[in-house]
């Protein structure tokens, strides 16, 4: 049986390139005969807030994006990621970071090609007292020094060297809350999520996510990263800028409005038409699916 997931964070209203994402990922798991189970991702408590939530709820529901289950919300399942942590820890592979921010951002790691900084590994070493551990730090997972590769069901084969192209990377942050790459491992994992769809910003997260469910023992899902949508100007949506987020849509257009744009931007028809996500759903075939960013025309931006 095919599960799907939809993983939004209630850190703001969710934008165009969201409902993309999502309408996908219901399509993709319907037209299988699947399910789709909805997981709140609210690891952050400083920038997830209930009124979200409450919002991303009601806008799959007016979109016409109904979800089978519903998983328990990410800030309930601190005890769950603690005990894949302490698996990990268990390996050997788990160390202490007393790093600042402004430390790493000083630090003169090489940059992966994203911008990210990779961290250089400096605490990996250190002996670490009681005293220290009463210092603010996170925890790291040490990266191997190994090549991931998979096959996106969209953006075709990947590879990766984690240790020379990611770093030993964070699991707990320090004021203890899960980081995302193990929580988003563990919850697919035990919501039994075979096919993962989402955004191909997070393209370079996989590996070291396949990683995570090789070293703890869990099977992995299929992933399939589609297209982020482009403002005209070339700048990704996003949330914080309330671009296109579903106030400003609601208020101009009905939901088969948004759908067919979606799904038209997507390459699944020829045209801008109104249809709801059933409609949609013997339209659907990962091959007619753009694989590359989507510009926005002035005509959708308006
Ligand atoms: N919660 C993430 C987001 O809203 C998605 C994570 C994922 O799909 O793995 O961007």
């Amino acid at each position: 049986m095919v599960r799907g997931r939809f993983a939004p964070s209630p850190s703001g209203r969710m934008h165009l390139g969201n409902v993309f994402t999502a309408l996908l990922a219901w399509l993709s798991a319907k037209s299988q005969g699947g399910r789709i189970v909805l997981r709140v991702e609210d690891l952050d408590p400083a920038r997830s807030r209930p009124e979200y939530t409450r919002a991303l709820l009601r806008d799959f529901s007016w979109l016409g994006l109904r979800w089978d289950e519903r998983a328990q919300d990410q800030s309930e399942r601190g005890e769950v990621y603690a005990r894949a942590v302490e698996r990990l820890r268990a390996k050997g592979l788990i160390y202490p970071c007393f790093c600042s921010r402004d430390q790493l951002r000083a630090a003169s790691a090489p940059h992966a090609s994203d911008g990210r900084v990779i961290y250089d590994g400096r605490c990996s070493g250190l002996r670490v007292t009681a005293d220290m551990l009463a210092r603010p730090h996170c925890l790291r997972a040490r990266a191997p020094d190994r090549t991931i590769a998979f096959t996106d069901g969209l953006q075709g084969p990947q590879a990766m060297n984690l240790r020379r192209e990611w770093g030993d990377f964070i699991v707990r942050r320090a004021d203890a809350a899960a980081a995302y790459q193990l929580a988003v491992v563990v919850d697919d994992a035990a919501c039994g999520v075979t096919e993962v769809v989402r955004g191909r910003d997070l393209l370079s997260s996989t590996p070291v996510q396949l990683w995570l469910y090789e070293t703890l023992g869990l099977p992995a899902p299929r992933f399939y990263h589609v297209p982020l949508l482009l403002a005209p100007d070339g700048r990704r949506l996003s949330k914080r800028d309330r671009d296109m987020n579903l106030d400003q849509l609601a208020a101009k257009w009905p939901p088969q409005r948004i759908v067919g744009l979606l799904a038209w931007k997507a390459g699944l028809t020829g045209r801008w038409e109104d249809a709801s996500p059933d409609e949609l759903l013997p339209l659907f075939s990962w091959e007619k699916v753009r694989a590359g960013d989507i510009v926005l025309d002035a005509e959708a931006w308006q």
